[in-house]
This record gives C-alpha cells, sequence and structure tokens, in this order.
C-alpha cells in the first residue's frame, strides 16, 4: 500500500485526447519526495532542454505535494512546473487553495500535460472518471467567471477549477493560472497552459488517503495547531507588521502600509517616496480596505486567514492575497482604492501582480522618454488610471504596443531597441522582480537574489530575520525561544549583528556565515515545495510550526519512510542540484546570477564576487554554478553527470 500519496499520476496527451492512469515508481517517492522534488525529475528525463515552452513537446505538470490531502495543516500547494516563455528556464509557480487536495481525494497525485489541443478544452477530473470537453464557448471568459461558469456546466458545486483568462489563452509570458483563493502566477505558466489549448482543469475527489501511522501523524498536526494560536498571541516585535505574524504576509488584514509605501519603489521600479505615509492617508487606506473587504478566508485546512473577499460596488467579487494589493497602486503612483478595482480586471484576465504593473509602468516610461511613439500608443486616455486600464486590456488582447509588452520589459526591451533595454532594469534572469531599492548591499539577500530559481526572492528568504535588531536585548529575547534554527550557531550570528559598525552589512554576516543562512532558507523552501505545505507556515515567517526538527517526524509517520534530519537534507540538497541542473542545461550560468544594478546603491563588486564563489562551493557547484561530478556521485546523481559530459557542458565548462 502507498501511504501518503496515491501512487498513480494522470498523463493527458492533448494532441490525440488520450488519458492514462499510470502508476509510479516509489522509488522515486523516496528519492524525491513529491511535489517539486519529482516534478523536476520529470522535467529532466523527459523534456529535451532544446523543448521550446511553447512546443507540444513542453510538459505542464501539476502536482500535489506528498503531504497534501492529509490533516497536516496549511499542506494545500498545488506545484506547476514546466518551462517558462519568460526566462526559458525550468518555472515552478505554486497555488494555495483548494485544487491540490481535490486531486489526491480523486486518486491521483500529479496531472501531467503534454501535446496540444487543436480547440480549446477543459479536463474533467472526477474521481476515476476522466474527461477532455470543448471549451470554445469559455473562450475569452475571465478565469474566475470560468470556474462558475464550469461548476455550473458540471452541475458539480465542489469541483476545484483552476483556469486561465484571456492573457493565458493569448500566450502573454505573466499569464497566471487562477484558482478561486490563489494563484501560480510568476513564470509565464498560464501562458504555456493557453498554447497547449488547455482553459481550466475542474477535479471533484471523494476517496482517501492512507497514513502509514495515523496515531503518530496527527499528534504532530495536533502540536502544530496548538502552536499557531500562541505564536500568533506573541507577534515579533520590532519586525515590520506583515512580518510579525504567521501565514503568507498578512497583506488583507494588516493596515499599516509604512514600511512598504515607503521602502518599495513607485511607477517602473524606480522611485521611492520616503514621507508617503502620513494620518490622512492611512485613514483614507483604511476606509478603502474596510469598504471592500467583505471578509478573511483561508486555504484547504488552515486557520489563518491570509486572503480576502473584495467586493468594490459596481464590479464582480474576486479574492486578493498578498502584495497584489500594493502593486497595481504603486505603479501606477496612485492609491489602495485604484489598486483594488484594476487588480478585480487583472484577476479575471489572469495576470502575475508583480510583473505586469511593472510592465504597464515601463510602457508608459518609454512614452514619456519618447521611445514609444505617438503612433504606438494611438488612442491611450489622458489620465493615469485610464492609461493603465488601456495598457492592461492591449497587453491581454496582444494588440498593437501590447503585443510587444506583452512579452514581459526584458524581451519587449529587446524588441522596441532605441535605448529602451536601460527601461527594462529590475529584471533578474529575463523576469520582474520586487520593486525594491535600497542603500546598502545585504549579503544574504545578495545571495538569495543571485541564485534563487524560483525567479522572486519572497520565495526563498523567511526564517532569518531581514535586518538586525537595533539592542542587544531585542536579539536575547529573540533568540532566547528559536528553536527552528537547525545549529545553535545561528544565534550567534544574530546575537553579533550589529545595525551598524564593524558587524553590520555588507561584511557581516560574513561571507561563511551568509552562505549557511541562505542555505538553511533555502533548505526550508525546497521541503515545502517537495511536501506541498505552505510557505507561510514553515519557510517564510520567523518561528513557524514547522521545522527542520519536527519535519521527519511528520514525514516518516504519513509514509512509514524512514527519516531523519540528515536524510531529509540529502534529500532537499538532491532536488535543489535537480533543479539547478535542468537549468544548466538550458543555459544557465554565472552570468545570469546577479540582481538588478540598482538594487542596492552601495555595491561592493570584490565582495560579490566572493560571495558567489563560497556560495557556489558550499553547494557543490564550479565557478559557473554547475554541480561538480563529485558532489553528483555524493547524492546519487550520477546520471545527471553523464548527461552534462555527454552534452559537453562539463568538458567544456567545468575545470
Ligand atoms: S497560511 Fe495563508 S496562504 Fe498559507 S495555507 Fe494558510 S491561509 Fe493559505
Amino acid at each position: 500500500m502507498r501511504y501518503a500519496e496515491t501512487g498513480f499520476n494522470l498523463e493527458i496527451d492533448l494532441s490525440r485526447g488520450n488519458i492514462e492512469r499510470v502508476e509510479t515508481d516509489p522509488k522515486l517517492t523516496e528519492l524525491h519526495l513529491g511535489g517539486l522534488g519529482t516534478n523536476a525529475r520529470i522535467l529532466w528525463d523527459r523534456v529535451l532542454p532544446e523543448t521550446e515552452p511553447f512546443s507540444a513537446d513542453n510538459l505542464l505538470i501539476f502536482s500535489t505535494g506528498l503531504l497534501v490531502g492529509t490533516p497536516a495543516i496549511g499542506c494545500n500547494r498545488t506545484i506547476v512546473t514546466t518551462y517558462s516563455p519568460q526566462t526559458l528556464l525550468m518555472a515552478y509557480s505554486m497555488m494555495g487553495g483548494f485544487w491540490a487536495p481535490e486531486l489526491k481525494y480523486a486518486g491521483y497525485d500529479k496531472v501531467i500535460f503534454r501535446g496540444r489541443s487543436p480547440n480549446l478544452v477543459y479536463v474533467w477530473i472526477n474521481n476515476d472518471k476522466v474527461e477532455i470537453r470543448d471549451a470554445s464557448h469559455l473562450q475569452g471568459k475571465g478565469a474566475v467567471e470560468t470556474e462558475e461558469l464550469i461548476r455550473q456546466e458540471l452541475k458539480e458545486p465542489k469541483a476545484q477549477v483552476a483556469a486561465i483568462g484571456l492573457a493565458g489563452e493569448n500566450r502573454v509570458y505573466m499569464a497566471s493560472i487562477e484558482h478561486g483563493r490563489s494563484s501560480a502566477s510568476r513564470l509565464g505558466i498560464g501562458a504555456v497552459m493557453g498554447d497547449k489549448g488547455l482553459k481550466a482543469i475542474a477535479v471533484r475527489g471523494t476517496k482517501d488517503i492512507n497514513l502509514a501511522r495515523p496515531a503518530e501523524f496527527m499528534k504532530l498536526c495536533n502540536q502544530v495547531l496548538q502552536y499557531i494560536p500562541i505564536r500568533d498571541k506573541n507577534p515579533v516585535p520590532g519586525v515590520m507588521p506583515i512580518l510579525a505574524g504567521l501565514g503568507s504576509p498578512k497583506e488583507m488584514a494588516v493596515h499599516d502600509e509604512k514600511w512598504h509605501t515607503e521602502n518599495f519603489s513607485w511607477g517602473n521600479a524606480r522611485q521611492r517616496i520616503k514621507d508617503y505615509w502620513n494620518e490622512e492617508i492611512h485613514k483614507k487606506w483604511t476606509e478603502s480596505m474596510e469598504n471592500v473587504r467583505t471578509r478573511l478566508i483561508s486555504c484547504y485546512n488552515c486557520p489563518m486567514k491570509c486572503g480576502a473577499i473584495i467586493s468594490v460596488p459596481g464590479i464582480s467579487t474576486y479574492m486578493m492575497k498578498c502584495f497584489s494589493k500594493l502593486t497595481y497602486a504603486m505603479a501606477a503612483f496612485s492609491d489602495l482604492d485604484f489598486g483594488f478595482r484594476i487588480a478585480q480586471r487583472a484577476t479575471e484576465y489572469g495576470v502575475d501582480g508583480f510583473s505586469t504593473p511593472q510592465v504597464m509602468a515601463f510602457g508608459l516610461e518609454l512614452y514619456e522618454a519618447g521611445i514609444l511613439t505617438d503612433q504606438d500608443m494611438a488612442g491611450i486616455p489622458s489620465d493615469n488610471e485610464g492609461r493603465f486600464y488601456w495598457l492592461l486590456d492591449r497587453i491581454v488582447r496582444r494588440e498593437g504596443i501590447g503585443d510587444v509588452l506583452a512579452n514581459g520589459t526584458f524581451w519587449a526591451a529587446q524588441q522596441i531597441g532605441k535605448g529602451a533595454e536601460a527601461y527594462a532594469h529590475n529584471n533578474i534572469k529575463k523576469h520582474e522582480q520586487l520593486p525594491l531599492k535600497l542603500s546598502m548591499l545585504n549579503p544574504v539577500y545578495f545571495l538569495m537574489y543571485c541564485t534563487g530559481e524560483k525567479a522572486n526572492i519572497t520565495q526563498i528568504e523567511g526564517n532569518f530575520p531581514q535586518a538586525p535588531f537595533p539592542t542587544m536585548e531585542e536579539r536575547e529575547a529573540f533568540v532566547k525561544d528559536w528553536i527552528q534554527v537547525p545549529d545553535e550557531k545561528f544565534k550567534k550570528y544574530l546575537l553579533d549583528w550589529e545595525p551598524r559598525g564593524e558587524r553590520s552589512n555588507p561584511y557581516y554576516p560574513t561571507v561563511e556565515m551568509s552562505c549557511e543562512i541562505v542555505d538553511w532558507q533555502e533548505k526550508m523552501h525546497y521541503i515545502d515545495d517537495a511536501l506541498g505545505v505552505c510557505a507561510g507556515l514553515s519557510s517564510f515567517p520567523l518561528k513557524p510550526p514547522y521545522h527542520i526538527h519536527n519535519y521527519p517526524a511528520f514525514i516518516s509517520s504519513a509514509t512509514g519512510i524512514d527519516m531523519d534530519e540528515a536524510g531529509l537534507t540529502q534529500i532537499t540538497k538532491r532536488n535543489r542540484t535537480l533543479v539547478r541542473a535542468v537549468n544548466v542545461r538550458r543555459g544557465l550560468r554565472r552570468a545570469d546570477e546577479k540582481p538588478p544594478e540598482d538594487h542596492w546603491k552601495k555595491r561592493f563588486p570584490e565582495l560579490e564576487e566572493k560571495l558567489l564563489d563560497a556560495y557556489y562551493k558550499f553547494k557543490g557547484w564550479d565557478h559557473q554554478g554547475i554541480p561538480t561530478k563529485e558532489s553528483l556521485h555524493e547524492l546519487g546523481m550520477d546520471y545527471v553527470s553523464e548527461d552534462f559530459e555527454q552534452r559537453g557542458i562539463v568538458k567544456n565548462e567545468q575545470s
């Protein structure tokens, strides 16, 4: 019997209309757990590195995490993997909500799509009955609207639906996949879904998941449930409000946006407004929020309520979570009220709330600079908000200049030329990043920005505080109950970290310490992404309920696989290395691993080189960031080094 997982994937060939239920190899679970780990393995084994993202041969994998569907709190992530049209590298965006648990209850761990349907279709998975259905009547419909229409058509109000909007259908590079309370937004995975002619996937499942040692597992779940309210009642003092508690950043509950509005950049990720927040703005934004937020909501089996139902009078209700509350407002130099209004349209279109506002602000900057002309922008309204709506409509329809901007700032700048490249200034690996511009280089963040392959810094940061606490008293109070540290030395790193002087950024944490801190944080994200646990309860917040000391017991009692911290660390390292290997085969090298030039004002080129050298070494990678033969052997991944050798990757580049 298989525990925690179902042991079956659905393989759907959209070109032929073929559907197969395929038993999976339990050895792969032991090697990679599930979710991101096994997705990476499938991509490595089955998709040639030369494959174009918009190719029938590219796979689009919807995966549950290994513990999804079990009673583990907040374990509900769908991990979607493919080759990204934006970065051309591996994409693995995630969504919360209810879709992944429903898929597990229908009897599948993953749905793997290949091929390309000649007509727009949707897939209906109802336990053992799986159909590919015509979706021509859904063409052009909004993503949220589509979810509801499908539920009505199927007469199944409990079906969980993941859908794309117009942006995905038109292969807009920043197209997302939307699902009720969440979305998988980054890296253009919605565009790949559109390219496959797949409008939506509806799922209904009513089966059980088996656990190896249920009593032991339930005890662990109860410990997490008991810890959450204790932690929530004790917010961490001295950090910004969204980081004081648990969950994904509590943007829907928090009213005080002083930190974001004054530290993040407005417009095309350029301009800080240091004295933006005042009493009047606070009052206005609070009113805007309270007028439209009808209630706070959670994902499957989670008490945290990170999302909210937003009802703006005159437009359809939608769900919002996290930072998209601010991205449109700040890109347009507008206010929260505008942000809530335009985000509704953007959600129906199905676009990424990080990239899209920046792309629109980039277009307007080019217009102001005379690089885009009146002819390019013929018909654009004169008012600022009108311009953003106008651009959004054109981008998702790929009309006129929208067809160029739909490829994101990096590719659009290449197409436009005439110096437009300098305006696409906020990218890493060809992808728009947080609009954050700071003063002094932070060595830990430097490494995360450079080397993270999730293409968004927030997705590999987490358990170590973002900045030093000013006083020793505060630091001592913080480390007192810091049980999540993998090693006591991390407490000392934090105790010694000063805001100014010798033990401050950029030379403290030291190069070695920075490597260890980044590795710890990234490790936690990789565990979450294999298990399907929401980062909001594990790798993202300070002092979370899940950590390296209790995860092995969760895995052992759920799956029956013997697991300890060393074993889990080894699996995580294997998964991390495999993602790197997939991307190395796609051409990723050291030259790609750099933060935006203007991310920090004070840069230290020599130190930055040292950091990258040391981190690569720490990870078992060579000077170019390619996993070495020795480190691959130690992880049981000789098949990767053989492939590197055959392709001339190591012979030519690894010393
Ligand atoms: S912590 Fe928030 S985002 Fe995460 S599962 Fe719970 S409600 Fe969803």
